[in-house]
């Protein structure tokens, strides 16, 4: 686990309310926030300093990673695969037969297919996205929960600079 403050490799952290977000920390970093288990007492007074720094140092780390998971597209196959090889199917007037004809596949893998009970592999995805013209894979969007958490961090920083 890693410290969402200061970045360090943990083996456990430990839920802190720091300006009103709750992150999980480290021990060290925990001082600078309020236990969340021991309900809300008051923590030592912040070095507004030390914490922003903390934050900065974050706040840089969350952006690389960003940049990184953006340029690392990721392709799953959609969850409505089998409709969309249904429907363009039938778009074409194809039998399954005549399908599994053209993919030089047995019929059993069309119905297998359109049904949902068998995922095709990256080859026989290959197959049908040619043959049927379409795109049953579709892009991920892992770097959209990192981009949410990299905006925590703005939130916190903003509120200490105001101070
Ligand atoms: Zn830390």
């Amino acid at each position: 686990m890693i410290c969402e403050m200061c970045g360090k490799e943990m083996a456990s952290l430990l839920p802190v309310r720091i300006e009103g977000t709750v992150l999980s920390v480290c021990r060290d970093c925990a001082r600078f926030g309020d236990n969340v288990k021991a309900g809300g007492k008051p923590g030592t007074t912040a070095e507004p300093s030390v914490i922003q720094a903390r934050l900065q140092n974050r706040e840089r780390r969350m952006k690389t990673k960003d940049v990184y998971e953006g340029g690392e597209e990721s392709f799953e196959l959609a969850l409505d695969f089998p409709k969309r090889i249904k429907d363009a199917r039938e778009k074409n007037g194809w039998k399954q037969e005549e399908l599994a004809a053209k993919m030089n596949e047995r019929v059993s893998i069309i119905h297998k297919l359109e049904s949902g009970t068998m995922h095709p592999d990256d080859a026989l995805i290959r197959k049908v996205e040619k043959i049927l013209d379409i795109k049953i894979k579709e892009k991920v969007t892992i770097a959209a929960v990192e981009k949410s958490t990299g905006k925590k961090g703005m939130t916190l920083e903003d509120f200490i600079k105001k101070k």
